[in-house]
């Protein structure tokens, strides 16, 4: 049987943000290991992500996480590149544009204290302002809009992954392919896992980090964890007007496109009683979102966008949480030697850094540094009381 001090189950942008914050930090000296089943990223969600930061949130916890994120964007060249080998991000600092209907238009105004408390960078515009400002979109229906112009914009999170990944690998952290089948539990403790072809690992610490995954995966130690695959499909398209300076763009119906290489992504998340857990590793792409949702808004919404073409699409899973829809971090009350990195619920690419800066912090110190993120706590779900967040989509 191996021994690591650290093992971290799932080697997507969870796994190798903690790997990578360990690994660097002068505080921890231990061994880690990271074991991710699919090292070319082909099934993981934030491959499959529209890669966006923001720091439009309505929860402090979700704000500093994001802003942080962008930060490390910014920083990611110098602090990821390896041997010359450089990580550019190529984050796209265009900003986030959040319309509200009129009825929800006094929420986000009475959000921008709060977010401009923390640094954000934010402006609300309203009907003549709005449609000055953003020249090409119809106002009609759009009670305010608030748009973020430095710190927000988006990222391409492959190469954010594999930049953590590679960092981690060049200062010492091993990196295993296999299948986990069962974390072990011995009364109350997690003690490792076992795979499908290397045994079993032992480890002081695991950390759960299998994303869409990870519900299924506490399952096998009889933990329960509220984190489920929700599909969500993504569609390629082209326009001939020139949209590209356009900001990652969300209706008030939750439909969201942004610029991409000369073409267009858009989006919608399905209502709540429609979207039904999904098979993480089914991709099937149902084309009636675009055809009944997205295409019509985005044609009221943007003229331009009457006349577009889908020259591509894919599907995705968030790992949602079920219970708040916020991150699940840390220690389980009752059981040890397991902490959570989980149910980032659509946006965990531009938590990543903070989330896996927050894990190492836990582990190096027992306690949280940098931000404080004791909320995101699994004491809440045992507890039963959610931190509502409302600008999650
Ligand atoms: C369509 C879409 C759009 C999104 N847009 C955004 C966005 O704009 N901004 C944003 O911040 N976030 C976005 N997200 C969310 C973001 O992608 C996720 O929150 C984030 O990727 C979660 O990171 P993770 O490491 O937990 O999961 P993942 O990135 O999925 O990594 C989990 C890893 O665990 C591995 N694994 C699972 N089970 C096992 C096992 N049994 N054995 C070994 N390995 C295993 C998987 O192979 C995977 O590589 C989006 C997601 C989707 C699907």
């Amino acid at each position: 049987m191996q021994h690591y001090d650290v093992a971290i189950a799932g080697g997507g942008i969870m796994g190798c943000a903690t790997a990578y914050f360990l690994a660097a930090s002068p505080d921890f000296s231990g061994s880690v290991v990271v074991v991710e089943r699919d090292p070319t990223y082909q099934s993981c969600s934030a491959t499959r992500s529209l890669g966006g930061i923001r720091q439009q949130f309505t929860t402090p916890e979700n704000i500093r996480m994001s802003m942080f994120g962008a930060e490390f964007a910014r920083a990611a060249d110098e602090l990821l590149g390896v041997d010359g080998e450089r990580c550019d991000v190529t984050f796209r600092e265009q900003g986030y544009l959040m319309m509200a209907s009129a009825h929800g238009a006094g929420t986000l105004r009475q959000n921008l204290d709060l977010q401009r408390r923390f640094g954000a960078a934010v402006e609300f515009f309203e009907d003549d302002a709005l449609a000055e400002r953003f020249p090409w979109l119809n106002p009609e229906g759009v009670g305010g809009a608030v748009f973020g112009h430095a710190n927000e914009g988006w990222l391409d999170p492959n190469t954010l992954l594999t930049g953590f990944r590679r960092k981690a690998r060049s200062l010492g952290v091993t990196f295993l392919k296999d299948e986990i089948t069962q974390l072990d539990r011995t009364a109350n403790t997690v003690t490792g896992f076992r795979m499908a072809e290397h045994g079993t690992i032992a480890a002081g610490v695991t950390v759960l980090a299998a994303g869409a995954s990870a519900g299924a995966m506490a399952q096998t130690a009889d933990v329960f964890l509220p984190v489920w695959p929700k599909k969500r499909y993504v569609y390629v398209f082209d326009c001939r007007d020139d949209l590209q300076h356009a900001p990652l763009t969300i209706d008030p119906g939750g439909v969201a496109f942004r610029p991409e290489s000369g073409q267009y992504l858009g989006t919608v998340s399905p209502p709540e009683d429609e979207d039904p857990d999904s098979d993480p590793l089914d991709f099937e792409v149902d084309h009636a979102p675009w055809e009944d949702v997205i295409w019509p808004a985005l044609a009221h919404r943007v003229p331009a966008f009457e006349s577009v073409k889908v020259t591509g699409f894919w599907a995705g899973h968030y790992d949602f949480n079920v219970f708040d829809r916020n991150a699940i971090l840390g220690p389980h009350p009752e059981i040890t030697g397991l902490l959570f990195c989980n149910g980032f619920s659509g946006h965990g690419v531009q938590q990543a850094a903070a989330a896996g800066r927050a894990i190492s912090e836990l582990i190096s110190f027992g306690e949280y540094r940098a931000i404080d993120l004791t909320r995101f706590g699994f004491e809440r779900i045992a507890a039963n009381t959610p931190v509502l967040e409302t600008n999650v989509f």
